[in-house]
């Protein structure tokens, strides 16, 4: 699609500035030009045509002060995240879209010769209208939220694969998480011929992520996937450890959630207070 191309009308010295950018973003909201043209040799002249054939294809977003800054956008950090993950040899080609939600764009991707899901995180992220209202954005930029919600998920995936059914964690850069595709639906789509043993094997991954010390934050019909082998839990920027300020409740909340659900299709009714006694006794 779009990121395909503009992807592959990128030159070696826009990765370069690309990669500038990225190096300085943790300590500016808007990168210097002096720091850029400290990497890359490039005159001040070039470098300001250059960023403004960048900022034309809504990969960075510049900004005049007392010198010219720049800032990566939710496409510029994806496409720069992508190309670090296919310098790795992690990803080979680019699939298709196939979930855009307020937090992320999701494609499938070929890696190491299988199909596999790319996850772009893009938390924080104002509309490119209000990045130009709003000139202060406090000291923490949107890009480096972003970058910490897909380590998070990183992270979290790594620490519960293999004990929970989630997919298995491939690889992160930048506000990119790489990892296994699962060939199910989500929970709200099917119509489940038994809804009991459905429910009852989400309690049980429930209650092993709890016994890992990892709540999940944000569970719900949309973030559970069934297929005929079972149930898979994704989705985990917002996970929580067990015993963090706020965990208790934000467990309560998830099983609360998926109870509501199979009560609300399927009529089965289960207390929520029981289930969570169940979930915490290990
Ligand atoms: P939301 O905005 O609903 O919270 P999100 O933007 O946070 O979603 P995810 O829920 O992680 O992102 O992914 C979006 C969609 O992409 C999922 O609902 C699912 O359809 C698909 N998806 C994500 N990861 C996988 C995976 N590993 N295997 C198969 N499909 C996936
Ligand atoms: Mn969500
Ligand atoms: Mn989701
Ligand atoms: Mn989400």
């Amino acid at each position: 699609r779009d990121l395909a191309n503009v992807y592959l009308s990128l030159k070696k010295l826009d990765w370069k500035i690309l990669e500038s950018i990225f190096k300085n973003m943790w300590d500016f909201e808007y990168v210097p030009s002096h720091a850029i043209i400290r990497e890359t040799n490039l005159s001040e002249e070039e470098l300001e045509a250059k960023l403004k054939k960048l900022a034309s294809m809504r990969l960075v977003e510049n900004k005049y002060t007392e010198y010219l800054g720049t800032a990566f956008t939710f496409k510029g950090l994806s496409v720069y995240s992508l190309k670090r993950l296919v310098a790795a040899g992690k990803v080979e080609q680019l699939g298709s879209l196939i979930g855009e939600g307020k937090e992320s764009v999701v494609y499938t991707v070929i890696s190491q010769g299988k199909e596999a899901v790319l996850k772009f995180h893009r938390v924080g992220y104002p509309s490119f209208k209000k990045v130009k209202e709003k000139r202060d954005y406090g000291t923490l930029h949107y890009t480096v939220l972003t970058v910490r919600s897909a380590r998070r998920e990183f992270q979290t995936l790594k620490r519960l694969y293999g004990h929970v059914s989630v997919p298995r964690p491939i690889a992160w850069e930048g506000n990119a998480v790489l990892m296994e595709l699962i060939d199910a639906k989500e929970l709200y789509k099917v119509k489940l011929e038994n809804p009991e043993d459905v429910l009852e094997m989400i309690i049980e991954e429930v209650k092993k992520m709890y016994e890992l010390g990892v709540v999940h934050g944000d569970l719900s019909q949309f973030n559970i996937l069934v297929n005929e082998e079972g149930v898979y839990f994704i989705d985990f920027p917002q996970s929580m450890e067990v015993g963090e300020d706020g965990s208790e409740e934000i467990l309560k909340r998830d099983v609360e959630n998926v109870l509501k659900y199979f009560k609300k299709t399927y009529g089965i009714e289960r207390d929520l207070k029981q289930t969570l006694e169940e979930i915490k006794k290990g």
